[in-house]
């Protein structure tokens, strides 16, 4: 019988023991049975029952919960999303490896992919991840290890298809789904090998737990782990344990999250300071038909162009009172960020236009508020810009 997700999100990553809220093992280490014992659990993947960095129960059941949204046989959980990028790239590359990533990726994988990994002799090729095809273009047969992308996309919500990422031979395929959570898309379903999150974000879904998750084939996740124990970015008990409880209210908290992402999104379309919004299931949006086909939902994150640049976004936030200034999303409260002088500082002018990251650009992380507060307070805001 297939279950929708929804279900999946209340049902998944139960340990048997009848619990209902998960239990928070925080002990780092387990006595054995003596030596035969401790040699039986020291052998194999994912090694169980013995010391908190190789595995821990209350992890294991927050993977086991993400493993079950996603349609994979396993997942692995990080310290954060950047934890579970990093180990990821480093599991699988080395020295002359090849990557093909989309350039509007997320700032710090960003960051990662053009500092320390090409330090470790491990080249990137840019492309554009609007453009059919580009990522398969760039592919060097026997030298591209990874395929990295992300969708939708920070700030601009552009889309990559996931079906012509899974038609990819060769290299692994991997896609950063943060901005879509597990019920806005699965990657899996359309022959992608690895969906990854920070599931810092929507999954948490609290601003409290810092935290990543790899899911895909049962072989590649344990090769990935082989890796990650040595590296060190494991997920702490207490923030897998906040992530489970994410997962349980994921539904409903993404849903409302989403239709008021589209109410604030078709409103603000209308505002005359407005020059362009952005959001996945907006008819305007480049790629609609496209979100439309892979997406069940087009996630939480609109954002808003305005005419008068750095000045104006400045002005407009400052008269913000329920919005608050801050760069994260997918939590309770509505958040506003301008990428351009803070989440994508530092870029050079032709790397923010690549990634049309404007000055007159806001990002806004849509909340739990009553929709039509939140319009009322951002078009209040607009309006004093007169
Ligand atoms: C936040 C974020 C990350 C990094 O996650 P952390 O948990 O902050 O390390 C990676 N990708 C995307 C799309 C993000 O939004």
């Amino acid at each position: 019988m297939t279950q929708r997700p929804e279900t999946t999100a209340i049902t998944s990553g139960r340990d048997g023991s009848g619990s209902l809220a998960p239990g928070l093992s925080t002990s780092t280490v387990w006595q054995t049975g003596g030596l035969d014992d401790t040699a039986r659990r020291a052998t194999g993947a994912r090694l169980s029952g013995l010391y908190s960095r190789y595995s821990n129960p209350t992890v294991t059941q927050f993977e086991a919960a993400v493993a079950e949204m996603e349609g994979a046989e396993s997942a692995l959980a990080f310290a954060s999303g950047m934890g579970a990028i990093a180990s990821v790239v480093l599991a699988l590359c080395g020295n002359g490896s090849h990557i093909v990533a989309q350039n509007n990726v997320y700032g710090a994988t960003l960051s990662f992919l053009q500092g320390p990994c090409r330090r470790f002799g491990i080249e990137t090729t840019f492309v554009d991840g609007r453009v059919p095809g580009s990522f398969a273009a760039a592919v060097q047969p026997g030298r591209t290890v990874l395929v990295i992308a992300e969708t939708p996309s920070n700030p601009r919500l552009a889309l990559t298809d996931l079906s012509g990422l899974g038609t990819i031979k060769g290299p692994f395929t991997l896609v950063d789904s943060t901005m879509a959570t597990p019920l806005g898309q699965r990657p899996l379903d359309f022959g992608v090998d690895l969906v990854l999150h920070s599931a810092t974000k929507g999954i948490g879904g609290h601003n409290d737990a810092l935290l990543g998750v790899v899911a895909g084939e049962r072989d590649l996740i344990d090769a990935v782990w082989g890796y990650s124990v040595m590296h060190g970015a494991v997920a702490s008990p207490h923030d897998a344990l906040n992530g489970l409880r994410g997962i349980r209210t994921l539904a409903v908290r993404t849903e409302r999250q989403h239709a008021t992402a589209l109410h604030l999104a078709r409103g603000l379309e209308a505002h005359p300071r407005v020059t362009s919004v952005s959001h996945p299931f907006l008819e305007s949006h480049p790629q609609h038909s496209l979100a439309r086909a892979q997406m069940r939902m087009g996630g939480t994150v609109i954002a808003v162009e305005i005419d008068g640049g750095t000045d104006a976004c400045r002005r407009a936030i400052d008269s913000l009172r329920l919005v608050r200034p801050a760069t994260s999303f997918g939590g309770p409260e509505t958040l506003v960020c301008h990428p351009a002088t803070s989440t994508h500082a530092g870029l050079s002018p032709d790397e923010l236009a690549a990634m049309d990251v404007t000055e007159g650009l806001l990002r806004i992380s849509v909340g739990l508020e009553h929709p039509d507060d939140l319009l009322a307070d951002i078009a209040s805001a607009l309006d004093t810009l007169g």
